[in-house]
């Protein structure tokens, strides 16, 4: 591919340089111990080598900053400390060294001290491009890493720094200020580390191997400056040396995988603990260790902070804990009756079906009151609502434990009956229609209403709670025009299984015939309104009857076991498509993921095959999957999307809002993003709750480095709506609809140049 080629060319250059620079290196070595004597062989070391180890690993600094956009500020500024510290070494070789009383400070010390000012832009900037965004407790977890360790810094190495108090005032200055940059340099790395955590990442650990290397020479070499035993050339120059190499390879290694992905390693849990953790204990021990001594009451006061703002961290978890426990029950319940509403109806069903055998049935009951909406005419809504609040305790006697009463909306409830077959399903839903036949006192008066019953039972006929779900409004529909009460499913012989049979058929010869094509749709960036992504929905062009949708194609699929191939042909599909736009728009693309797929383990090597073809980064691709897919076999599923992601691939948790969510659980899903599903978001301009939802749902993601996309945003009010509630990207009508591959370029290629898409 064209845009990689440079890219090839700079790497190649990058790798030979440091090849070099490891030559000088070892060549510097031979210097130290006996060198030849004589002025030449001196200036060879000192002066040319020395400093050929600071270039070399600047020119691979320049290099990546050019190949590196999102880092470009990182790399340059690190290539500019280095400039500093040679510019620095040459004036102090050609210069001072060899006055009998070189002037202290000089400008070496100027240049010298200078190199620290843009090694902290450059700390900084990494970190800026692997964060999306900072939020409290990044904030808060940087605050703690930077207190602990100028508490331990202080402590072990700006002690001696304090006793060196001779000479002028400037000099003093000097003394002081050497050691305070590499505390301040110290307390940056840590509270880099603390706001990233633990991760696999070998630029920013090579360059915090560097950075290390050189603090421990500068400490090593205060002491020996202190008691005047410092030798130049000596092995103490191999710290700075192999620090500095070190930051050379960092650079090197800076594109190995861009920020995106490397977000992907932005674990949860222990990873993000660890260095916060450390610095609180370390900060104890300075306290502990030093109390009643004489320790410094600025290392003193570094602990005590570190280990309040500790405290601020553990509170402000909490809170977001509880926060979250609270919405989620709120989210499960019906606002007005305090029944289980339809999306907790929707998770117990889920599980239920599961189990659900053909010996032992589950059954769902659909109610609909009749008559309610005259009640509500007649009496109004305070009347209505009064009548509604009576159903559950009218209902309680019916139910037997496991059974779940759930108020779907409106006059709808829901009864789903675990363990129960039809027969025993029919008797139960006429005793619910008798106890809802009785009076509902409602404001003084005995209000009559009837209901309209429908039955259904899982696995048979239907095998999944959306075909339970249908089955049973079938049926209620069919009770309510015929007026009798109670009516169970019974399948239609004219539609069902024929049809079934021949597309399942069909859609095998489709998948050799290639007539599975992807429709792509595009997101967008809340903020600026700029494609961050687009995703790919699978259509069938069926010769005969036409475009097909995902409600055909995929129960198609999954009954004759085709999910697997149906993906395959997804995401060759997927990744032709993003070949075409990729050189010109860093647009991935997101593949959804079924079940059958989370548990494939040869679908990383798939993927990276797939990838690998067309020459494209794993930047790419991202995979969607909906929770419950992990669900049946979490194990397997985990060590599948654990290698997805090593490989670079993002992953995106689908529908968030209508599954399992839970956050004990998300904590543990190797996902970079959370897609908000549209029964969350569709309602957020008008109901608070959702809002309420939505809010917090942002907050949890973004502290756990998820980004949120709001899916099926339909106007552009919801869309603000859901970016002032802190939903980073929007997918849905209001952006676009989904379209085939050529309208998509078209509008990739408008949306850059005539901005036709308002930002949302
Ligand atoms: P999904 O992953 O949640 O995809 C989004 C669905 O919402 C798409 O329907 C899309 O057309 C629709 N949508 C997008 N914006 C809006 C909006 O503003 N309002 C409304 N009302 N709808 C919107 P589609 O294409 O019918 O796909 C349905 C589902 O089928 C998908 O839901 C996904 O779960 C599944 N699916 C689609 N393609 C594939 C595939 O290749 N493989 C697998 N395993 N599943 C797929
Ligand atoms: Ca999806
Ligand atoms: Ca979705």
């Amino acid at each position: 591919m064209r845009s990689i080629q440079p890219n090839a060319d700079s790497r190649r250059a990058s790798r030979w340089t440091l090849v070099l620079t490891g030559v000088v290196l070892a060549l510097f070595t031979t210097g130290i111990g006996p060198r030849p004597d004589g002025e030449a062989w001196a200036l060879a070391y000192d002066l040319v080598l020395y400093n050929a180890v600071y270039l070399g690993a600047g020119v691979t600094c320049v290099l990546a900053a050019r190949r590196n956009r999102a880092e470009r500020l990182a790399w340059a500024c690190l290539a500019l400390a280095l400039a500093l510290s040679v510019a620095g070494n040459l004036a102090w070789t050609l210069l001072l060294g060899d006055l009998a009383e070189p002037p202290y400070p000089s400008v070496a010390d100027a240049c010298w001290i200078a190199y620290f000012l843009p090694l902290y832009v450059a700390l900084v900037g990494l970190i800026r491009s692997r964060v999306g965004r900072f939020h409290a407790s990044m904030w808060l977890d940087g605050g703690i890493g930077a207190l602990g360790a100028t508490a331990v810094a202080i402590a072990l190495l700006l002690e001696p720094a304090l006793r060196l108090t001779e000479g002028s005032p400037a000099a003093v200055v000097t003394n002081l200020a050497y050691p305070v940059a590499d505390v301040v340099l110290l307390a940056l790395l840590v509270a880099v580390s603390a706001i990233l955590g633990v991760r696999r990442d070998p630029a920013l650990l090579l360059l915090g191997g560097g950075i290390v290397a050189n603090l421990a020479g500068d400490v090593v070499y205060l002491d020996l400056a202190t008691t005047g035993n410092y030798v130049e050339g000596g092995p103490l120059d191999l710290s700075w040396l192999v620090g500095v190499l070190l930051m050379g390879v960092a650079a090197h290694r800076s594109d190995r995988a861009t920020p995106a992905e490397r977000d992907a390693e932005s674990q949860v849990g222990w990873r993000v603990l660890a260095v916060p953790m450390v610095c609180n204990l370390a900060s104890l021990a300075v306290l502990g260790l030093g109390w009643g001594d004489s320790m410094s009451p600025w290392a003193a006061w570094c602990a005590i902070g570190c280990v309040l703002v500790g405290v601020a961290r553990t509170t402000f978890t909490f809170r977001e804990v509880r926060a979250l426990n609270e919405v989620r029950l709120e989210a499960r319940t019906d606002e007005l009756t305090g029944l289980p509403n339809r999306r907790a109806l929707l998770e117990a069903a889920r599980v239920v079906v599961a189990e659900a055998t053909t010996a032992r049935p589950a059954a769902l009951l659909l109610l609909d009151l009749d008559g309610f909406k005259e009640v509500n005419d007649s009496l109004g809504h305070g009347a209505g609502d009064e009548l509604l609040c009576q159903v559950g305790p009218r209902l309680a006697p019916a139910l037997r434990p496991g059974d779940l009463l759930a108020r779907l909306g409106g006059d709808e409830f829901a009864v789903l009956l675990p363990a129960t077959d039809l027969e025993t399903a029919a008797d139960r839903a006429g005793v619910v229609e008798d106890l809802l036949r009785r009076p509902f006192p409602v404001g003084g008066i005995r209000l009559h209403v009837g209901v309209s019953i429908g039955v259904s039972t899982a696995p048979i006929p239907a095998d999944d709670v959306q075909e339970l779900l249908r089955c049973a409004d079938v049926a209620m529909y069919a009770a309510k025009t015929e007026r009798s009460g109670v009516q169970v499913y019974v399948p239609d012989p004219g539609s069902g299984s024929v049809d079934r049979l021949r597309t399942m058929e069909e859609l095998r010869t489709a998948l050799t015939e290639g007539e599975l094509d992807v429709h792509l749709q595009p997101q967008v960036a809340m903020d600026d309104g700029r494609v961050v992504g687009c995703e790919a929905l699978v259509r069938w062009n069926h010769p005969t009857r036409g475009l097909l949708s995902p409600a055909v194609v995929l129960p198609a699929a999954e009954q004759a076991g085709l999910l697997r191939p149906l993906t395959d042909a997804v995401l060759e599909r997927s990744l032709d498509a993003v070949a075409q736009w990729w050189e010109e728009h860093r647009v991935p693309i997101s593949v959804n993921l079924a079940a059958a797929n989370v548990a494939d383990l040869d679908l990383p090597a798939k993927v990276a095959a797939a990838l690998d073809r067309r020459g494209l980064p794993p930047a790419a691709l991202t995979l969607e999957l909906v929770e419950d897919t992990l669900m049946s076999d979490p194990e397997r599923g985990r060590t599948v999307l654990g290698q997805l992601r090593r490989l670079g691939v993002r992953t995106s948790i689908d529908d968030y809002g209508t599954g399992y969510s839970s956050l004990a659980y998300l904590r543990h899903l190797p996902a970079d993003e959370l897609k908000l599903d549209r029964s969350l978001t569709a309602d957020v301009d008008t109901d608070e709750r959702a809002a309420a939802i939505v809010r917090h749902t942002a907050a949890l993601a973004h502290d756990l480095g998820l980004s949120l996309v709001a899916e099926g945003v339909e106007d552009l009010a919801t869309g603000r709506r859901l970016a002032d509630l802190g939903c980073d990207v929007a997918q849905g009508y209001a952006i676009a609809r989904p379209m085939p591959l050529a309208a998509f370029l078209r509008w990739l290629a408008g949306e850059r140049s005539e901005q036709v898409q308002p930002a949302v």
